[in-house]
């Protein structure tokens, strides 16, 4: 028999492939069963166009494992090859008798064949030191058998088979220190194979396995229990994806079910998006959106992605460039036909058709989550508690970059009472013009024309918001009461990271954010500014002392044009707030971040007057007066104070005068 060497360029291609295309070497199982199943929807379309009057229900691919002779075996009833077939496409790597099956019969909807590349069946010398097919073309009278140990070449000889399709045996290699290839041997290690990369192949994937049981008539009336063997043909796949049925015939309960036992949650998901799209890429996706954050969501384990299959076979387990990040909770898979499987990880990261999907699948997911808002606010209200602040971070760490596409998704607590879009907010803008606004509202206006102007706020400036650990800790902060005082809304800010990302947001709909211990909150009338202004002036040297008696711990005393009851608070200049320094200052290796903090003093307090006087009476207690303000004003920042015992002390001396 000849021996006859793989071409040259073959030669090379083999032993790169061997070594490099498949991180994993388990994957070979897939790509002879992706061929198996290509080989049997041959056939079954051969019968279609000749009416050969062939079923499904007839193929199956058959695996069966001897530990003995150490083989695992692989046979499909499908199309078979002849002499010339196994030399094209065996004999030559890159030759995929599958892809030109595909270029030549126009796809029917009902054939789905794998194969193009013509790598996928040398994979079997990763696990096989010795590989032999015996095929049987379909209406011929030869079987053929391939043989080959690898890289020096391969044999065909004519062989005997009975039936049409194709037997391929692998010679499983000897254990190394890399690798068990003995699990290649256990029906156990096969099924899981089978069930984590070939579930969805079309066609019964079966395995004769032997269990025990027990003998008939033992273990019953006082008999000892003597056991037996039995071997029963397992069908390892469950063949049909939920995914490519149609969503008529799918009930929510299919889907959690399918989605419980794929990515292992314990509680139905709060919602499913299934979509079949076809155009620039081709692919059908499920995706579920998790009830509740995973345990290990905020672990250093977790991996983002979706399950990537190629026409029903998967190719990777979890795909993150199909997800952005502030999508990273999303679970679920993306099936294309136009990915193929011999793909690597570094190849998939430029595949331009996975950006196309991942950008489809970005929308589609950003889509369901606008509908839920629309249509189901209760549910949309407990996803964006679950992971609003992923959408959060996702403009916070974009610099912004992603504003457009998520903002109209956010969710803020608000003055209102409950939770609020910002476009809710926006529409409700003292003075924005919103579609519905009628000639009757105008003769309002006009009324309070004057009024209005006087104010200063026929016309909302800004988009207001105070940031604090709870929703009762900001409604008591000072700095909120003249703001909603003057009927303001205000957005409540609980998350760290809210007040970083509407700092990337800038504004919404050309309003501005503004915080409420901002300077400048546009809220006075310019007597009242002139007013306050003339006060300062007047007790600049009062301040003055205060400052400087702070040493450093504010940029500046000033009066307040913010607080009505209360008699100080604590507000910052410049980019950084004070609920931002107290955010990152929590941080580990914190930097030394500090905000620019003013004490503002209400200038209708008693507490005012009672500094004035002091300031010409008795200028060391102004000093200590100071200090516990500033400390007070801290507290009810939730800030730390630097050192409550004296200030306690403080406290105490004076309540015991
Ligand atoms: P691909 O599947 O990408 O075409 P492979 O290297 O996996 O590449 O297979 C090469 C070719 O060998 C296939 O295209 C097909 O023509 C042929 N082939 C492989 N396995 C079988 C089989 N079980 N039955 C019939 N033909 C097969
Ligand atoms: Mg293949």
């Amino acid at each position: 028999m000849e021996q006859k060497e793989f071409k040259a360029e073959s030669k090379r291609l083999l032993e790169m492939m061997i070594n490099s295309i498949y991180t994993h070497k388990e994957i070979f199982l897939r790509e002879l069963i992706s061929n198996a199943s290509d080989a049997l929807d041959k056939l079954y379309f051969k019968s279609m166009e000749e009416n050969l009057g062939l079923t499904r229900a007839d193929m199956q691919i058959k695996l069966e494992t001897d530990n003995d002779a150490r083989t695992l075996t692989i046979s499909d009833n499908g199309i078979g090859m002849t002499a010339d077939e196994l030399e094209n496409n065996l004999g030559t790597i890159a030759q995929s008798g599958s892809f030109e099956f595909k270029r030549d019969n126009e796809k029917t909807e009902d054939v789905d064949v794998i194969g193009q590349f013509g790598v996928g069946f040398y994979s079997a010398f990763m696990v096989a030191k010795k590989v032999t097919v015996i095929s049987k073309a379909y209406g011929s009278e030869k079987a053929y058998m391939w043989q080959s140990e690898g890289a020096d070449g391969y044999t065909i000889s004519e062989a005997e088979k009975d039936a049409n399709g194709t037997v391929i045996t692998l010679e499983i290699k000897d254990n190394s220190d890399e690798e068990n290839y003995d699990d290649y041997l256990k029906p156990y290690k096969i099924r899981e194979l089978v069930k984590r990369y070939s579930d969805y192949i079309r066609y019964p994937i079966i395995m004769d396995v032997e269990h025990e049981k027990l003998k008939e008539g033992t273990g019953v009336d006082g008999k000892d229990a003597e056991y037996e063997k039995e071997t029963v043909t397992e069908t390892l796949n469950s063949q049909i994806p939920i995914w490519k049925k149609a969503k008529t015939e799918l009930k929510d309960e299919d889907y959690n079910q399918f989605y419980k036992d794929k990515f292992y949650d314990y509680t139905d998901p709060l919602f499913h998006i299934h979509t079949k799209t076809e155009g620039s890429a081709t692919y059908s996706a499920l995706l579920y959106i998790p009830e509740k954050v995973p345990y290990d969501y905020y672990s250093k384990n977790f991996e983002k992605g979706l399950q990537l299959y190629s026409s029903g076979v998967m190719i990777m387990e979890k795909c993150a460039d199909l997800l952005p990040d502030y999508f990273s909770f999303v679970k679920g898979l993306v099936d294309s036909e136009d990915l193929s499987l011999n793909i690597s990880r570094e190849m998939l990261q430029h595949d331009r058709q996975l950006k196309i999907i991942a950008k489809s699948v970005e929308k589609s997911i950003k889509n369901e989550l606008k509908k839920c808002l629309k249509n189901d606010r209760e549910k949309y209200e407990k996803f964006f508690e679950q992971f609003g602040i992923q959408l959060k971070y996702g403009i916070y760490e974009s610099y912004g970059m992603n504003k457009d596409e998520l903002q109209d998704l956010l969710l803020f607590k608000t003055s209102n009472g409950g939770t609020t879009t910002l476009s809710e907010y926006y529409s409700r803008m003292k003075g924005v013009k919103t579609e519905d606004d009628n000639s009757e509202n105008d003769n309002k206006t006009a009324e309070n024309t004057a009024e209005k102007s006087e104010e200063n706020a026929d016309e909302q400036k800004f988009i207001y918001f105070a940031s604090g650990s709870s929703i009762s800790r900001i409604e008591s902060l000072p700095q909120t009461e003249m703001v909603r005082d003057k009927g303001f809304e205000i957005l409540y800010l609980t998350d760290n990271v809210d007040e970083f990302c509407l700092q990337m947001m800038h504004d919404y709909k050309g309003k501005e954010f503004k915080s409420v211990s901002a300077d400048d909150l546009g809220l006075e009338t310019e007597a009242e500014k002139e007013e306050i202004k003339k006060e300062q002036e007047d007790n600049k040297p009062l301040f003055d002392f205060m400052t400087e008696k702070l040493g450093g711990k504010v940029k500046a005393v000033c009066l307040s044009q913010r607080l009505k009851n209360h008699p100080v608070c604590i507000t910052s200049e410049g980019m950084l707030s004070v609920e931002m320094e107290k955010v990152l200052s929590a941080m580990p290796n914190a930097e030394n971040a500090k905000a620019e903090k003013i004490l503002e003093i209400n200038p209708n307090h008693a507490i005012f007057s009672k500094l004035k006087e002091l300031f010409k009476t008795d200028k060391d207690k102004a000093g200590e007066y100071a200090e516990i303000l500033y400390d007070q004003a801290l507290l009810i920042e939730g800030m730390a104070i630097e050192n409550p015992v004296e200030f306690s002390n403080k406290i105490c001396e004076i309540m015991a005068k």
